[in-house]
């Protein structure tokens, strides 16, 4: 339990209960349409606690190795589809677990893709990442990787376009 000073930040802190990432904002990781219809408490909701952790710990380890990031949504380019998706979502699938809020598409600012394709499936290898354990085949992605969770005791699942 944790420790409060009034009633105030006991409710304020109640609102805040959920885990958000130290490295990405809200609308790297969620659809305008989404955020903008049910809002931001509500959308981070929606996003897996596990997997958003998950990021967190891809995105340091990348940078101890490369001293760069790496992008999710780049709304400046009309990006925005790589995290959550709305139910009708142009972009991808319509069965995508992009609609779970538990898989993210990846792309390395310094445009090392295959780089970070294999680096997460080290990572998953290893048992450093708590839920995200499903790739898609890096050349049937090619500009982004594809990072998320399904139920499978294969760690990681690759899955073939
Ligand atoms: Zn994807």
């Amino acid at each position: 339990m944790f420790k409060y000073k009034s009633y105030a930040e006991l409710l304020k802190r109640n609102c805040e209960l959920m885990y958000k990432t130290k490295y990405y904002e809200l609308k790297e990781l969620a659809h305008p349409q989404i955020i903008r219809t049910i809002g931001v408490r509500n959308t981070w909701r929606r996003l897996d606690e596990d997997c958003l952790r998950d990021l967190d710990t891809i995105r340091e380890e990348w940078f101890k190795v490369h001293k760069s990031g790496i992008y999710v949504n780049r709304l400046d380019l009309g990006i925005d589809s790589r995290g959550l998706r709305p139910p009708n979502d142009p972009d991808g699938s319509f069965y995508s677990t992009h609609k779970n809020g538990n898989t993210f598409d990846l792309e390395p600012v310094n445009g090392k893709l295959r780089e970070l394709y294999n680096f997460i499936i080290e990572l998953c290898k290893s048992g450093k990442l708590k839920k995200i354990n499903t790739l898609e085949n890096f050349e049937d992605t090619l500009r982004w990787v594809h990072a998320g969770y399904m139920n499978t005791y294969k760690n990681p699942l690759v899955i073939y376009l």
